[in-house]
C-alpha cells in the first residue's frame, strides 16, 4: 500500500504551469489540486472554492495567526498560502495533493515536508519562449511582462533546491515525463506504508 505523497510544482509565470496541471490532473486521477488561499480577487471565469478560496486581508491575518498554513508568501503584492488541513483532508482519502506555488512557498514545503514530497521545477525551452508565452497569454502589459522575465531569473536561480526537472518544451511530452516521475516515485521503497506481501 502506497503512503502516499505530495506534489510540488513551481515554475516562473508564463512557463505554462496552469496548462500542464490542467491535462495532468485530467490524466491521472490520484491527483487532487490543492486549492489555496489568496487575498487577490478573482478573475473572470474563477470560481471560489475551485480555482482559489478568495479571503479579505483580515481574513487572512487570522489564519496566519491560527498557524492554519503550511506556508504562505506575497506574490505580485498579493498573498497566497496552503491550508495545513486541505493536505490532510486529501491524504487522507488516498488522493495526492498536487501544490502549485511559487518559489518562496515551494522553499518552506521542502523544508516541512521531507522524503514524502516529489518537487517538480518546470522550465520554459529558452527565455525567448517564455517571452513569447508571457505575451502571448495577453493578461499582462509590457511592463509586467518585464517584471515577470525578472522575476523568473530569480526563480530558475533556485530551482536546484527541486528534485526533478522538467522542460516544457512540447505539453503532451512533458507531461508524459511528469506521469513516470509519479510512477517511479509510487514504485520506491520509501512509499510503501507495509510490503506488498506483508512481514516476512
Ligand atoms: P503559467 O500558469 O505558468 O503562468 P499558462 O499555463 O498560463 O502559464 O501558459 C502561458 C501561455 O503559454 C499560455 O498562452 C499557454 O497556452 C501557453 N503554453 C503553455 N504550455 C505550452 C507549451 N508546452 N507549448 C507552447 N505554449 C504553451
Ligand atoms: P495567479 O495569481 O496567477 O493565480 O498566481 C500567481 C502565483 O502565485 C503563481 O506563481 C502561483 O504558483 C502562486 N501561488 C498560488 N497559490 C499559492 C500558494 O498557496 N502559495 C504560494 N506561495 N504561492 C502560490
Amino acid at each position: 500500500m502506497s503512503k502516499g505523497m505530495i506534489i510540488l510544482i513551481t515554475g516562473p509565470s508564463g512557463v505554462g504551469k496552469s496548462t500542464f496541471v490542467e491535462k495532468l490532473m485530467a490524466e491521472n486521477p490520484r491527483l487532487a489540486f490543492s486549492v489555496s488561499t489568496t487575498t487577490r480577487v478573482p478573475r473572470p471565469g474563477e470560481v471560489d472554492g475551485r480555482d482559489y478560496l478568495f479571503i479579505d486581508e483580515p481574513g487572512f491575518d487570522t489564519l496566519v495567526a491560527r498557524g492554519a498554513f503550511v506556508e504562505w508568501a506575497p506574490v505580485h503584492g498579493h498573498r497566497y498560502g496552503t491550508l495545513r488541513q486541505q493536505l490532510e483532508n486529501l491524504m487522507q482519502a488516498g488522493r495526492l495533493p498536487l501544490l502549485d506555488i511559487d518559489i518562496q512557498g515551494g522553499k518552506q514545503v521542502i523544508q516541512v515536508f521531507g522524503q514524502e514530497l516529489v518537487s517538480v521545477f518546470l522550465f520554459p525551452p529558452s527565455w525567448e519562449e517564455l517571452e513569447r508565452r508571457l505575451v502571448s497569454r495577453n493578461t499582462d502589459s509590457p511592463e509586467a511582462v518585464a517584471k515577470r522575465l525578472r522575476t523568473a531569473r530569480q526563480e530558475v536561480a533556485a530551482a536546484s533546491l527541486y528534485r526533478y526537472w522538467i522542460v516544457n518544451d512540447d505539453l503532451e511530452a512533458a507531461v508524459a515525463r511528469m506521469q513516470a516521475v509519479i510512477m517511479a516515485e509510487e514504485c520506491r521503497r520509501e512509499a510503501y506504508s507495509t510490503p506488498p506481501l506483508g512481514d516476512y
